[in-house]
């Protein structure tokens, strides 16, 4: 029977402690250096030794930093460094994320390392009460973070000001973007007048985070990490594939009962429609050893079954994408994708919960026939093959097909139907799609990511003839 190890856990000090710089080298105030030290964190990780300066000098800053490599603490180390007390009642530093849990988890880094400042922070986001947070902003705030629409709502009702704002962070710039804050971000950006720095963090540069970056920021200074779709190299990638997802049920179910060192595994499928279905499949067998996050759940059910995962009371989660960025889990120590993602930037960020800081993990992927073409785009953008393994001898395969996989073969069979070339829809499109310049200052940067899809469709092509 074939068993997956977890390699040793090795931390990156281990082996590069000679040639790092230690935080001592960033000349932190007491009171954040004694916040640090009982944190345990001694090294700065690369983007946090790279934005410092950046931050501190007081210029817009745009860094690209997957999550997983210390970028909270990145912007939030050279903000309290240069932390005056001032008696303001609005906020001196906002901090926007997308989601609710990115909220709580941002909000919760403030307060260890103010542990022995006099900071006031505050977290808000949509779906709870709203007059309680008009209460808490009433009561004066130094750090609020918050989701874009929450943040907009109160910034329109003029509870929230931001007349004495220095500093105003964008984390997950792109993911804000993705999921469709653009008209709350811009809202803000137009309520907040005065001269303040900007710092954004993205983990990719998506077009659209150019096209924002062009038209809201000054020449912000980018602060780069890794090339956009460069695997954390402490991941192990592996792939399966698996004719249909019947069968990848029984493959999961097979994979957790036989891989011991599974402690805590994050479960990716595509929608939460088959979230509570993965999960009752889980829990016949498993009983109460696995929870499901998804966007349906009640802010309360989501927070307990993070608290409870992250206590260590379950052994997994069954989630969609909403878990894939920014959240950060201490030790998973596997993602399964049970449905391979359609945009490969995507799979970036579900395998980027486990490898995180300086820990190693296992990604596995379960592919179907129609996922095959995914996977060999992520391998494109990684530059990178993932790791075979066949299936085990005695996993029952299934025949049936679901109905939503019978719904994606039909999709895909019309897509492939030849279309006239220049028909009147492509023309629509084009013209959407069209720039026009409008004469502003010759500013605007050649667009990466419509390179970087160019080199993605020459490397298929090679692949492709090469096959
Ligand atoms: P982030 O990318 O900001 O989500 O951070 C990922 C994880 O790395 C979090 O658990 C942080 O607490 C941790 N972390 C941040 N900075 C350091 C550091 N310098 N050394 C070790 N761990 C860190």
């Amino acid at each position: 029977m074939q068993k997956i190890i977890t390699k040793s856990l090795c931390t990156f000090a281990d082996n590069f402690i000679p040639f790092m710089k230690t935080f001592l080298e960033f000349d932190l105030p007491k009171s954040l250096q004694k916040a640090l030290d009982e944190l345990g964190f001694v090294h700065p990780t690369p983007i946090q030794e790279k934005s410092h300066s950046v931050i501190l000098s007081g210029r817009d800053m745009m860094g690209i930093a997957q999550t997983g490599t210390g970028k909270t603490f990145a912007y939030l180390l050279p903000i309290l460094k240069q932390w005056k007390f001032q008696n303001n009642e609005s906020p001196r530093v906002v901090i926007l994320v997308p989601t609710r849990e990115l909220v709580v988890q941002v909000a919760e880094e403030v307060e260890k390392l103010t542990k022995y400042m006099s900071v006031r922070t505050l977290g808000i986001y949509g779906g709870v009460n709203i007059n309680t947070q008009r209460k808490a902003l009433a009561e004066g705030v130094d750090i609020l973070v918050g989701t874009p629409g929450r943040v907009m709502d109160l910034g329109l009702d003029g509870v929230l000001r931001f007349d004495t704002l220095q500093k105003l962070v964008i984390d997950e710039f792109d993911e804000i973007l993705n999921l469709g804050f653009r008209a709350q971000l811009t809202s803000i950006l137009s309520m907040m007048r005065g001269k303040k720095q900007n710092i954004l963090f993205s983990a990719t540069m998506t077009e659209e985070v150019d096209a924002m970056l062009d038209e809201y920021f000054e020449f912000p200074e980018e602060v780069s990490l890794a090339q956009s779709g460069t695997p954390l190299e402490q991941i192990e990638q592996i792939v399966y594939q698996v004719p249909n997802f019947l069968t990848k049920l029984n493959l999961l179910k097979h994979l957790v009962s036989e891989t011991e060192t599974m402690e805590r595994v994050l479960i990716f499928v595509n929608n939460k429609r088959i979230v509570d279905l993965v999960f009752e499949t889980l829990d016949e067998e498993f009983s109460e050893q696995f929870g499901v996050i998804h966007s349906n759940k009640s802010q309360n059910y989501r927070l307990n079954t993070m608290a409870a995962f992250q206590a260590g009371e379950l052994r997994g989660l069954v989630t969609t994408d909403i878990m894939a960025r920014g959240l950060d889990i201490s030790d998973i120590t596997h993602v399964i994708n049970l449905q391979f993602t359609e945009e490969p930037e995507k799979y970036m960020h579900r395998i980027g919960r486990t490898g995180r800081a300086d820990k190693s993990g296992i990604a596995i992927s379960l592919v179907s026939p129609s996922e095959v073409e995914s996977k060999i785009e992520v391998e494109l953008l990684m530059d990178t093959e993932i790791k075979e393994f066949a299936l085990p001898e005695d996993l029952k395969i299934e025949e049936r097909y679901l109905d939503f996989e019978k719904e994606k073969k039909k999709m895909k069979f019309l897509l492939k139907t030849p279309k006239k070339e220049g028909g009147e829809a492509f023309h629509k499109k084009k013209d959407k799609n069209a720039k026009v310049n409008l004469g502003g200052p010759g500013k605007r940067k050649p667009r990466k990511t419509e390179s970087r899809n160019r080199n993605i469709e020459r490397k298929r092509d090679e692949k492709r003839k090469k096959k």
